[in-house]
């Protein structure tokens, strides 16, 4: 199973302390704190323990009139009474869990203390959450055949390790190219045969997702979308991953519990996304928040990773801030490129050249080793 307890992780600021290391005496973990408050408790429970005893634990807790809800975390099983721990201890003398963190968060399937060592979610052949810096690279859309070929080649070279592009836009202005639709998804697809690269793509309407669904290597929810609530459930009955762009004003916290939205409904590949934010600022498009990316990556244990180009709407500026993603503890990047940036039919003014992303990978991946982290070109 998942190492839970490794000692090199730093521990959430939100969690109180954890009850880590070998297993505990029951009486001990269970031990009564001083205010025994009603709340959620999260109880972790070990990788072998039998459905029977499962099905014995909720039954006991249920008869003491609790609400408990299960869900599975890694290898493990969640229990999740709203209960005090008198009543847990009520229920079971201890020796069914590893650990009960008391929840002081509204989010609960994210906390980073449930996966100290964090999770890791695979897009393709690629691990984020890992030592792996990924590198997301495409254009903002697909806008034909032989523009989605080139776009894909191009990020291959580069060394990127996921296309992206948009086969359904959220464009601001009706009056916008608005995507291909699906004849872009099958696009992503011939470019995804002819490169090896795997693709992450924009889903914006729940009817879509199951038609989407076979083809797409990730789904992809716009900032505009976080809080689609429609489409969060869509997303969590499957089992392929989803970036989750953080809205354009969200707090961590709403960022957190639209995430927490997939992960209770049962798709825990969740990747998050800092796209920035809306501010006062109007020299940058957005103000990216690495800040809030860097606290991001102690509240949960989801990958986060750091959209330079929406976030700064400046080709100038995605190198520097790429570095600093980096540097700030972030998993990875997605950013836009474009063959001939002139021509593009979305977001042109922000796309790097082809040149531009090259030099990015290159310097990403001589940093990367520095902060213990691997990025760029794949053997
Ligand atoms: C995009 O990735 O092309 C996009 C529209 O991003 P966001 O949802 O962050 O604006
Ligand atoms: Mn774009």
């Amino acid at each position: 199973m998942n190492d839970h307890r490794s000692p090199s992780q730093p521990t959430s600021p939100f969690a109180i302390p954890l009850r880590e290391g070998p297993r505990r005496d029951p009486a001990e973990l269970l031990a009564l704190p001083e205010e025994d408050e009603p709340g959620t408790l999260l109880a972790l429970l070990g990788p072998d323990t039998s459905t029977r005893a499962l099905r014995a634990l909720v039954d006991r807790l249920r008869l003491q009139g609790l609400e408990v809800f299960v869900y599975e975390l890694g290898d493990g099983l969640l229990v999740l009474p709203e209960a005090r721990m008198s009543d847990l201890a009520a229920a079971e003398p201890g020796d069914l869990f590893e650990r009960v963190i008391p929840c002081d968060t509204a989010w609960r399937l994210a906390r980073r203390d449930l996966l100290p060592a964090g999770s890791q979610v695979e897009i393709g052949p690629v691990t984020f959450g890992g030592p792996r810096f990924g590198i997301i690279a495409g254009s903002c859309a697909v806008e034909s055949r032989s523009q989605i070929l080139e776009t894909a080649r191009l990020a291959a070279a580069a060394g990127a390790d996921v296309l992206r592009a948009g086969a359904f836009k959220p464009r601001t202005s009706p009056y916008s190219f608005q995507g291909l639709g699906m004849r872009g998804v099958e696009l992503l697809c011939e470019a995804r045969r002819a490169t090896g690269l795997p693709f992450v793509t924009e889903v914006m309407d729940p009817a879509d997702v199951e038609p989407m669904y076979p083809m797409v290597d990730a789904f992809q929810v716009g900032a505009r979308n976080m809080q689609n609530y429609a489409l969060l459930a869509a997303l969590a009955d499957i089992d392929k991953p989803v970036l989750l762009k953080r809205g354009l004003s969200a707090t961590l916290e709403e960022w957190l519990l639209a995430a927490e939205y997939l992960l209770a409904g049962g798709n825990p590949r969740v990747i998050l996304c800092e796209r920035g934010v809306r501010s006062f600022v109007p020299d940058t498009r957005f103000t990216l928040d690495l800040a809030t990316m860097a606290l991001a990556k102690r509240a949960t244990h989801l990958p986060v990773i750091v959209d330079p180009s929406h976030a700064t709407g400046d080709p100038n500026l995605i190198l520097p801030m790429s570095l600093a993603a980096l540097a700030a503890g972030a998993d990875g990047l997605i950013v836009e490129f474009h063959p001939r940036p002139s021509e593009a039919l979305s977001d042109g003014a922000q796309a790097l050249l082809p040149e531009a992303l090259e030099r990015l990978v290159e310097q990403v991946s001589a940093l990367a080793p520095a902060l213990g982290r691997e990025a760029g070109v794949r053997m």
